[in-house]
């Protein structure tokens, strides 16, 4: 839809931008973007060629000033090229929960304006509150030109996702039918019923429910509880960006599987945790009570403490 919208305004654009480590998802547009070798490498020589510019190595401001920094270098050089950037806002999902500062945010888009660019915001995995508000781009105060959400849409239980762009945007496809402007991509279930009523359900819970408001007291919680795994020996780092909270292992070679025994400890006692490489990290369905937390959260630090 950006190559598109930019060839309707009379410029051919064809690559696209991402950040390294990203992800977005596993179809040949979306794995071209991403940046995780575990998924990509097999595939290697039927995708597209894109760009990757650095995401900020940490949640400082001055890692979000060198990566957009970064950025806007390749800008100079190859913005009459340059379709879009895409990139997951705040949080980095199957890329082990990398976290970077919303200044970031708010730096790419001066940018993406300034070299008609489009900026394309992912929030598959932060859309719908994760982060503390509704979306995560909200805590930059920016609007990307494309919105890309699913996942926590229908609450996870049915398939639906969807692309929102700008009325300017939308407009660039508006024609006669013979116009070879119009969107022709579309798919056999697009708008399925279904789907949407499930999509419809889980809008009626946030508007009835105050769920952001609840999330931000459950998410500080965490956050308290996070801070005892830095006392572990065993433990690098930790973090947090509203729901989602990671706690980076160290000392351990990729081959030891460390994530498995995690995983298994949790197993047996009553806990379903899914590390990522030596990540550990807790992204727990919103309805989860504070009690919950603690048995989800000390049966890790447990599981933690046993591997040493
Ligand atoms: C899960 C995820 C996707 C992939 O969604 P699919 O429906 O599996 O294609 C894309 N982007 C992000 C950020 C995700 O976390």
């Amino acid at each position: 839809m950006s190559f598109h919208s930019h060839k309707n305004s009379g410029v051919e654009k064809k690559l696209f931008v991402s950040l390294t480590n990203s992800y977005h998802g596993e179809t040949i547009g979306a794995l071209s973007v991403g940046d995780v070798k575990l998924y990509k490498d097999t595939y290697e020589p039927l995708l597209i060629q894109t760009v990757q510019t650095p995401v900020p190595k940490d949640m400082s401001i001055e890692s979000a000033k060198e990566a957009a920094f970064m950025f806007e270098e390749l800008c100079k050089e190859r913005a009459d090229e340059i379709s879009a950037i895409i990139l997951e806002p705040l949080v980095q999902g199957a890329g082990y929960m990398h976290m970077y500062h919303k200044e970031f945010l708010v730096l790419v888009r001066g940018i993406c304006n300034k070299y008609d660019i489009h900026m394309i915001a992912d929030e598959v995995m932060v859309g719908f509150g994760r982060t503390g508000e509704m979306f995560a781009c909200q805590s930059a105060d920016i609007t990307p030109d494309f919105l890309v959400l699913s996942k926590g849409l229908t609450g996870g239980y049915l398939p639906l996702s969807v692309v929102l762009t700008t009325d300017e945007i939308y407009a660039r496809f508006y024609c006669e039918y013979n116009e070879h402007k119009a969107f022709l991509h579309s798919h056999s279930y697009t708008g399925n019923a279904l789907a949407c009523a499930a999509a419809n359900a889980t809008l009626d819970i946030f508007e009835r429910d105050g769920v952001i408001e609840k999330n931000r007291e459950i998410a500080r919680y965490m956050g308290k509880k996070l801070l005892k795994f830095q006392e572990l020996q065993n433990v690098a780092s930790i973090r947090r960006t509203g729901m989602i909270c990671a706690v980076e292992l160290k000392g351990y070679k990729s081959h030891e599987r460390i994530g498995l025994k995690v995983y298994q400890y949790g197993l047996n006692n009553g806990v379903l945790l899914r590390p990522l490489g030596h990540v550990v990290y807790f992204m727990p369905p919103y309805i989860i009570t504070k009690a919950e937390c603690d048995k989800m959260m000390d049966t890790a630090y447990e599981a933690i403490k046993s591997l040493f």
